[in-house]
Protein backbone atom coordinates (compact mmCIF):
# COMPACT_ATOMS: atom_id res chain seq x y z
CA UNK A 1 0.00 0.00 0.00
CA UNK A 2 0.95 3.32 -0.59
CA UNK A 3 0.42 6.28 1.58
CA UNK A 4 0.74 9.79 0.46
CA UNK A 5 0.62 12.78 3.19
CA UNK A 6 0.48 16.13 1.31
CA UNK A 7 -0.50 19.61 3.02
CA UNK A 8 1.03 23.00 3.23
CA UNK A 9 4.46 23.80 4.34
CA UNK A 10 3.83 24.07 8.04
CA UNK A 11 0.58 21.93 8.38
CA UNK A 12 3.03 19.36 10.48
CA UNK A 13 3.13 16.74 7.82
CA UNK A 14 6.48 15.52 9.53
CA UNK A 15 5.66 15.99 13.27
CA UNK A 16 2.42 13.74 12.18
CA UNK A 17 4.17 11.17 10.17
CA UNK A 18 7.03 10.48 12.76
CA UNK A 19 4.39 10.16 15.25
CA UNK A 20 2.64 7.21 13.17
CA UNK A 21 1.86 3.67 14.87
CA UNK A 22 5.75 2.32 15.31
CA UNK A 23 4.35 -0.91 15.14
CA UNK A 24 3.22 -1.07 11.78
CA UNK A 25 7.04 -0.37 10.92
CA UNK A 26 6.16 1.65 7.66
CA UNK A 27 8.85 2.37 4.94
CA UNK A 28 8.87 5.78 4.72
CA UNK A 29 10.66 7.33 1.36
CA UNK A 30 13.22 9.56 1.17
CA UNK A 31 12.80 12.43 -1.36
CA UNK A 32 15.68 13.66 -3.22
CA UNK A 33 15.91 18.08 -3.05
CA UNK A 34 17.75 20.65 -4.36
CA UNK A 35 16.78 23.09 -1.55
CA UNK A 36 19.70 24.24 0.79
CA UNK A 37 20.05 21.50 3.47
CA UNK A 38 19.17 22.98 7.09
CA UNK A 39 20.11 23.50 10.53
CA UNK A 40 19.94 19.54 11.84
CA UNK A 41 19.08 18.24 8.88
CA UNK A 42 20.82 15.15 7.67
CA UNK A 43 21.80 13.84 4.28
CA UNK A 44 20.39 10.20 3.85
CA UNK A 45 17.90 10.84 6.48
CA UNK A 46 15.92 14.09 6.14
CA UNK A 47 16.55 13.90 2.79
CA UNK A 48 19.27 13.37 -0.71
CA UNK A 49 20.36 17.14 -0.60
CA UNK A 50 21.71 17.47 -4.69
CA UNK A 51 22.56 20.14 -7.14
CA UNK A 52 20.52 21.01 -9.67
CA UNK A 53 22.80 19.54 -12.29
CA UNK A 54 22.42 15.76 -10.41
CA UNK A 55 18.83 15.87 -10.20
CA UNK A 56 18.30 16.62 -13.93
CA UNK A 57 20.77 13.72 -14.66
CA UNK A 58 18.52 11.72 -12.11
CA UNK A 59 15.31 13.02 -14.04
CA UNK A 60 16.86 11.67 -17.36
CA UNK A 61 17.83 8.44 -16.41
CA UNK A 62 13.95 8.15 -15.30
CA UNK A 63 14.97 7.57 -11.38
CA UNK A 64 12.15 9.12 -10.20
CA UNK A 65 8.54 7.62 -9.69
CA UNK A 66 7.69 11.64 -9.44
CA UNK A 67 9.13 15.08 -9.46
CA UNK A 68 7.83 18.49 -8.93
CA UNK A 69 9.52 22.17 -8.26
CA UNK A 70 8.61 23.72 -5.26
CA UNK A 71 9.19 27.49 -4.60
CA UNK A 72 12.54 27.29 -6.47
CA UNK A 73 13.59 24.04 -5.43
CA UNK A 74 13.35 20.68 -7.51
CA UNK A 75 12.03 17.38 -5.04
CA UNK A 76 11.58 13.63 -6.43
CA UNK A 77 10.87 10.66 -5.01
CA UNK A 78 13.30 7.62 -6.17
CA UNK A 79 11.64 4.99 -7.58
CA UNK A 80 13.69 2.03 -6.59
CA UNK A 81 13.40 2.24 -2.95
CA UNK A 82 9.40 2.38 -3.66
CA UNK A 83 9.29 -0.40 -5.66
CA UNK A 84 11.45 -2.76 -3.57
CA UNK A 85 9.37 -1.96 -0.53
CA UNK A 86 5.97 -2.27 -1.98
CA UNK A 87 7.85 -5.60 -3.62
CA UNK A 88 8.46 -6.82 -0.04
CA UNK A 89 5.11 -5.75 0.81
CA UNK A 90 5.49 -2.99 3.07
CA UNK A 91 3.25 0.33 3.21
CA UNK A 92 5.21 3.03 1.88
CA UNK A 93 5.04 6.86 3.08
CA UNK A 94 5.42 9.75 1.11
CA UNK A 95 5.20 13.25 2.08
CA UNK A 96 5.50 14.78 -1.10
CA UNK A 97 3.44 18.11 -2.39
CA UNK A 98 -0.04 17.63 -4.59
CA UNK A 99 1.55 17.63 -7.84
CA UNK A 100 3.51 15.01 -7.33
CA UNK A 101 0.88 12.96 -5.17
CA UNK A 102 -1.77 12.96 -8.56
CA UNK A 103 1.22 11.83 -10.43
CA UNK A 104 1.76 8.87 -8.15
CA UNK A 105 -2.20 8.21 -8.37
CA UNK A 106 -1.88 8.08 -12.05
CA UNK A 107 0.37 5.31 -11.51
CA UNK A 108 -1.24 3.58 -8.81
CA UNK A 109 -4.62 4.00 -8.60
CA UNK A 110 -5.49 2.29 -5.18
CA UNK A 111 -2.33 4.69 -3.51
CA UNK A 112 -4.22 6.72 -0.04
CA UNK A 113 -4.26 10.38 -0.60
CA UNK A 114 -4.63 12.42 3.01
CA UNK A 115 -4.43 15.88 2.36
CA UNK A 116 -3.12 17.64 5.78
CA UNK A 117 -4.55 21.00 6.89
CA UNK A 118 -3.86 23.34 9.30
CA UNK A 119 -6.74 24.42 11.72
CA UNK A 120 -6.56 28.51 9.64
CA UNK A 121 -4.20 30.20 7.40
CA UNK A 122 -3.21 32.46 10.42
CA UNK A 123 -2.24 29.43 12.54
CA UNK A 124 -0.09 28.17 9.20
CA UNK A 125 1.66 31.87 9.04
CA UNK A 126 2.38 31.36 12.99
CA UNK A 127 3.73 28.13 12.47
CA UNK A 128 5.81 29.22 9.60
CA UNK A 129 6.46 32.20 11.05
CA UNK A 130 7.79 30.29 14.81
CA UNK A 131 9.62 27.35 12.99
CA UNK A 132 12.15 30.25 11.42
CA UNK A 133 13.68 28.28 8.35
CA UNK A 134 12.52 30.22 5.93
CA UNK A 135 13.13 34.47 5.38
CA UNK A 136 9.78 36.51 5.27
CA UNK A 137 10.03 36.24 1.24
CA UNK A 138 10.23 32.60 1.49
CA UNK A 139 7.10 32.01 4.02
CA UNK A 140 5.25 34.42 1.93
CA UNK A 141 5.96 32.06 -1.16
CA UNK A 142 4.88 28.82 0.44
CA UNK A 143 1.90 30.65 1.90
CA UNK A 144 0.48 31.11 -1.89
CA UNK A 145 1.44 27.78 -2.79
CA UNK A 146 -0.47 26.17 0.11
CA UNK A 147 -3.62 28.59 -1.46
CA UNK A 148 -2.92 26.51 -4.93
CA UNK A 149 -2.37 23.48 -3.08
CA UNK A 150 -6.04 23.60 -0.97
CA UNK A 151 -7.60 24.28 -4.12
CA UNK A 152 -6.77 20.44 -4.95
CA UNK A 153 -8.56 19.04 -1.99
CA UNK A 154 -10.80 17.19 -3.83
CA UNK A 155 -8.44 15.13 -5.52
CA UNK A 156 -7.61 13.64 -2.06
CA UNK A 157 -9.18 10.91 -0.38
CA UNK A 158 -8.95 12.04 3.04
CA UNK A 159 -8.61 15.06 4.67
CA UNK A 160 -7.53 15.59 8.10
CA UNK A 161 -7.43 19.01 10.16
CA UNK A 162 -4.37 19.08 12.22
CA UNK A 163 -4.96 20.88 15.17
CA UNK A 164 -3.98 18.68 17.91
CA UNK A 165 -0.71 15.97 17.03
CA UNK A 166 -2.56 13.42 18.44
CA UNK A 167 -5.67 14.11 17.26
CA UNK A 168 -4.42 14.00 13.74
CA UNK A 169 -2.23 11.45 14.20
CA UNK A 170 -5.01 9.02 15.92
CA UNK A 171 -7.27 10.03 12.75
CA UNK A 172 -4.24 9.05 10.46
CA UNK A 173 -3.94 5.51 11.95
CA UNK A 174 -7.68 5.16 11.57
CA UNK A 175 -7.66 5.80 8.22
CA UNK A 176 -4.81 3.29 7.54
CA UNK A 177 -6.08 0.44 9.48
CA UNK A 178 -9.59 1.51 7.50
CA UNK A 179 -7.68 0.94 4.08
CA UNK A 180 -6.45 -2.50 5.45
CA UNK A 181 -8.95 -3.94 5.98
CA UNK A 182 -10.47 -3.08 2.21
CA UNK A 183 -11.24 -6.32 0.14
CA UNK A 184 -9.25 -5.49 -3.07
CA UNK A 185 -6.55 -4.86 -0.18
CA UNK A 186 -6.77 -8.89 0.88
P1 LIG B 1 10.34 21.29 2.57
O1 LIG B 1 11.23 22.15 1.76
O2 LIG B 1 9.51 22.10 3.54
O3 LIG B 1 11.07 20.14 3.24
O4 LIG B 1 9.30 20.60 1.57
C1 LIG B 1 8.55 21.40 0.70
C2 LIG B 1 7.45 20.60 0.09
O5 LIG B 1 7.98 19.60 -0.77
C3 LIG B 1 6.57 19.86 1.11
O6 LIG B 1 5.22 20.03 0.73
C4 LIG B 1 7.01 18.43 0.97
O7 LIG B 1 5.95 17.53 1.28
C5 LIG B 1 7.31 18.38 -0.52
N1 LIG B 1 8.16 17.26 -0.90
C6 LIG B 1 9.16 16.67 -0.19
N2 LIG B 1 9.70 15.66 -0.87
C7 LIG B 1 9.03 15.58 -2.04
C8 LIG B 1 9.11 14.72 -3.18
O8 LIG B 1 9.91 13.79 -3.27
N3 LIG B 1 8.26 14.97 -4.20
C9 LIG B 1 7.36 15.98 -4.18
N4 LIG B 1 6.56 16.12 -5.22
N5 LIG B 1 7.24 16.80 -3.12
C10 LIG B 1 8.07 16.61 -2.07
Amino acid sequence: MLIIISGPSGSGKGTVVRSLDPSRNYAMSISVTTRKKRDGEVDGVDYFFRTIEEFEEMREQGEFLEHALFVGNYYGTPRSYVNEQIALGKAVFLEIEVNGALQVKEKFNDAVLIFLLPPTMNELRQRLISRNTEDPETIEDRLRRAREEIKLIDKYNYLVVNDYVDNAVNEINTIIEAEYLKPHRN
